[in-house]
């Protein structure tokens, strides 16, 4: 029985897939608040490139990677695939558990998959910054590491709270040569109005998120990148189902269930979607079951709207039709970082709409209960965002054993926790806090958007 399933580095895909064409209805597409209308391509190109564009509109099922992107995937890539053993058999459960692990990669996490690809067609049209948000340090320290391979340089806006309490993804960011800066900043229109009204500001991403933008609009050669929620991110992240299902498939293995944690939705999406590909074109062996997992304390998918939405706090983004908390959303202050997005991705959101993708939300409590069975069976640390996939993970395997019945799960472990253990001295001295976020909040920031929006009813989508 095998622990630890690789790949050869020629087994790593030659293209992602894009799940554009194969959902059950159209996706709604993005729409100007401007002209009411779905946005112009031509517009995006104000910050992104046009092979980016391309891509997020794409009806290709498959979409060839660029050799150069994948000579720098094979630094960490294929990953490798575990069987959860020690979990299994601290569960006493019939089911067979396995994690692709992306914690491999030299920032630790999923978010190099397409961190790396965006420097890269960045690069190829003649752009010579990014800029972006970050909140935890994740996504800045994977754009930090993907821009300076290619020798594009990088402007991180990073959560003013996070920068303040964890200084090591900032010291990450700028040993691979990012600017970083404490959001709300000055070097921003935005972000100066936000100081002047308070200079306590602590930020948000979706802050910081108008920051990066305002940047990349006012500044030539400059461009801005985004780590979850839009198609083309998604797409890139692919690569870790893609292999996934060659590794289960070289030990005669295919999931029953696909779980994942939820941010963005993004690495949740790169795993599952090849296998919602096969279960829509009549290729998979088992009637697959999806479960997206989030915090109690941001409960997008499972007490969110669905409805047309902007992306940022200062309403500049196109609107997305999505589930969501409402923009101006403030989460409370919980450790898992990568999961306090205030919406979700498109295509993510259609699914759990059309019941296709199941949608669970746990306390922080719970699910770092579960991260430390976790760490102490396995070995690894996972992320505290990684702790609600196994919360999930768990709760499957234990109806299994209930049930007496094998089931395959499969989950991605999303990223490593070594520069979280902040968050597990506050577990282990008890201090954690299961937040639950009011659904009166949710409803009062959406008519607060309604009121603003009205017209946002009546789009045909
Ligand atoms: C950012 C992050 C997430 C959540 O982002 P998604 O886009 O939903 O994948 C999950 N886990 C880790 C370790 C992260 O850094």
């Amino acid at each position: 029985m095998k622990r630890k399933i690789l790949l050869d580095e020629e087994e790593l895909p030659r293209s992602w897939y894009n799940v554009l064409p194969d959902l059950p209805k159209p996706l709604p597409p993005p729409i100007d608040p401007e002209t009411r209308e779905p946005i112009k391509p031509e517009k995006l190109e104000a910050i992104f490139p046009k092979e980016l564009i391309r891509q997020e509109m794409s009806d290709e099922r498959w979409i060839p990677i660029p050799d150069e992107v994948r000579e720098i995937y094979r630094l960490w890539r294929p990953t490798p695939l575990f069987r959860a053993l020690g979990l299994e058999r601290a569960l006493k459960t019939p089911a067979r558990i396995y994690y692709k692990y992306e914690g491999a990669s030299p920032p630790g996490s999923h978010k190099p998959n397409t961190a790396v690809a965006q420097a890269y067609y960045n690069l190829k049209e003649g752009i010579e910054r990014l800029t972006t948000e970050t909140g935890a340090g994740q996504w800045g320290s994977a754009l930090a590491f993907g821009t300076n391979l290619f020798g594009l340089k990088c402007t991180v806006y990073m959560v003013r709270v996070s920068y303040e309490q964890k200084p090591y993804r900032g010291a990450m960011m700028r040993l691979w040569n990012a600017d970083v800066t404490p959001s709300p900043s000055d070097r921003t229109e935005y972000g100066r109005r936000l100081l002047e009204l308070d200079p306590d500001n602590p930020g948000s991403l979706g802050i910081a998120i108008s920051e990066a933008i305002e940047d990349a609009v006012t500044h030539e050669n400059t461009n801005y990148s985004l780590g979850s929620v839009l198609n083309h991110v998604l797409l890139h992240q692919t690569v870790q189902g893609l292999e996934a299902k060659k590794q289960l498939e070289s030990i005669g293995e295919y999931p029953d269930v696909v779980i994942g944690c939820v941010g963005g939705g993004s690495s949740f999406a790169g795993l599952s979607y090849p296998f919602y590909y096969d279960k829509v074109t009549g290729k998979a062996e088992k009637d697959v079951r999806f479960v997206a997992t989030e915090p109690t304390a941001c409960p997008t998918l499972t007490k969110g709207i669905y409805t047309y939405d902007f992306g940022d706090t200062a309403s500049m983004t196109p609107l997305l039709k999505m589930y969501t908390l409402g923009s101006d959303f403030t989460p409370p202050p919980i450790h898992a970082g990568g999961l306090r997005y205030h919406g979700d991705a498109p295509t993510l959101c259609l699914l759990v709409k059309e019941g296709i993708y199941e949608a669970r939300a746990y306390d922080q409590v719970s699910v770092f209960d579960a991260g430390a069975l976790f760490a102490r069976t396995e070995g690894y640390v996972p992320a505290p965002e990684t702790n609600h996939a196994i919360k999930a993970v768990i709760d499957e395997a234990i109806e299994a054993k209930k049930e007496g019945k094998e089931k395959v799960i499969l989950f991605n472990f999303t990223g490593h926790g070594l520069l979280d253990m902040q968050a597990y001295i506050s577990y282990v001295e008890g201090k954690l806090k299961p937040w639950y976020y009011p659904e009166e909040k949710v409803m009062e920031s959406i008519k607060r958007l309604r009121e603003k929006l009205p017209w946002v009813e009546q789009l045909p989508y």
